[in-house]
Formats: C-alpha cells, structure tokens, sequence
C-alpha cells in the first residue's frame, strides 16, 4: 500500500468510527464531545501509529508499558493511555508518559502509584479495572471487591480514581455486552454515593462493542481492530 492509499483508508475508518460514535450518542441524547476514541496501536507499526495522530486521534492507548515506551519516544505529542497490566517495576517509566493508566487491578499496584504521586508531588490519576464478566482470562478486580479499594484509597494522597474500566466478553451478538457495561456504571454510581468523588469517567467499548457502551455511558471507547485491522504490523 502506498503512503497515500493507506493515509485516506485510515482517515475513512476514522471517520466511520467517529460517525458511529456520533451516532450511537444522539440515540441517547449524549454530546459526543463527552467520549474519547482511543486508538489502540498495539497491533501497527509506528508509521501507522503516527499516521493515526496526524489524521487527528490524539488519544493513542497500548496494553504493555515497554511498547508504549517505544511508540511514545517516536509520539511525544499524542496522548498516551496505558490499558494494560503494568508491573510495579515499570512504573516509574510509564507513568510520566501517560494521561492515565486504565488498569489497576491489585491493591499493590494502586500503593505503589501512591508512592510515585505522594514522591513527584501530584496524584496520580488512575482508573480501576473492573473484571464485570468474572472470566479468568481478564483481569481486574471482581466487582464486590472494588468498594474496599476505594476506602483505601480515601487514605492516599498520591493516587487520584477518576473511574472505572472493563473489557466485555466477547459476544457475537453486541447488544448481549450490554448488561456489563450497565454493571459498570451502575458500580460507578454505588461508589460515588460511597465515596463523594465524582467518578467520572468509565472506559468501556472495543471495537466489537462501542456502540452499546456509548450508549450506556462510556466516556473513552478503545478501539484497534476497527481502525488498524490489516494495516502494517511490525
Ligand atoms: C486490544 C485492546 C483493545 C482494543 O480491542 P479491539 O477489539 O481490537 O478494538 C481495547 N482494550 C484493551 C484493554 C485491549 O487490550
């Protein structure tokens, strides 16, 4: 594919997806201006990663902190989102490099980004990850256990939660992944009456589902196969 040719199909599957973000708002009567598309580069190169930028995503996200490493050395500009699990001794590294890390998924993780934030003197801000479809292959805390993790965090200056994340199961049938993103929300609200804090933010929708979780709520959608898929792996 020449430049030029893999430069207009992004920009129209940017388009499309943006239209279909537009769309499943006005269902709902949403301003779209309230949902960030995340573009997850972690299947494309950097040249496709860039080009995705430069045609006006400036959110790009990646699920393992030495990828994200290497794709924002070559994007400084862009804002980055961690997705993924990230292990204690990369921490350091990620964080002054990411507009939040979606995926906190052990009380260890949430101490030791207290630390960081109490040490650089600004709060972290952080989403938790919730585990709603309860298989063992995501990760994530169960939702019961989620309350206890924000009293703890009611003691830590370092750390900031700003809301919650998920990953739906897949389901051939989208409309079926509703129930969990309603579960998210709806956890969201419980801890924000627990809590007092505003709790605004839910990140929820991939490319299978995004219509359903803009519809239920979600405020940053994350999205790769439906942007990127066939477009240059490395
Ligand atoms: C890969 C990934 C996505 C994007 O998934 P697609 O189905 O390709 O859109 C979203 N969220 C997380 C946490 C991921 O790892």
């Amino acid at each position: 594919m020449t430049d030029t040719e893999l430069k207009n199909l992004l920009a129209e599957r940017i388009a499309a997806v943006r239209r279909r973000i537009a769309a499943a708002c006005a269902r709902v009567g949403r301003d779209p201006a309230t949902v960030t598309l995340i573009a997850v580069t972690k299947t494309v190169s950097v040249r496709v990663a860039t080009l995705a930028w430069e045609l006006g995503v400036g959110d790009l996200g990646e699920n393992r902190p030495q990828e994200l490493w290497r794709k924002a050395a070559a994007i400084p500009g862009a804002n980055w989102h961690l997705i993924g699990h990230l292990q204690r001794n990369k921490l350091d590294r990620t964080v002054p490099l990411v507009q939040r890390i979606h995926s906190v998924d052990s009380q260890r993780l949430l101490m030791a980004l207290d630390t960081f934030g109490c040490k650089r003197g600004t709060p972290v801000p952080v989403l938790i990850e919730v585990n709603c479809s309860g298989e063992a292959t995501k990760g994530g805390f169960a939702p019961a256990e989620v309350p206890a993790v924000c009293d703890t965090a009611r003691t830590l200056t370092g750390v900031e939660i700003r809301g919650l994340m998920t990953m739906a199961a897949y389901e051939p049938d989208p409309q079926a992944t509703r129930p969990t993103f309603v579960m998210l929300r709806e956890l969201r609200d419980t801890l924000r009456r627990r809590t007092g804090w505003p709790l605004a933010e839910l990140s929820m929708g991939m490319s299978n589902d995004f219509e359903v979780a803009v519809e239920e709520g979600a405020t940053f959608v994350r999205l790769g196969t439906t942007l990127f898929e066939n477009l240059g792996a490395e």
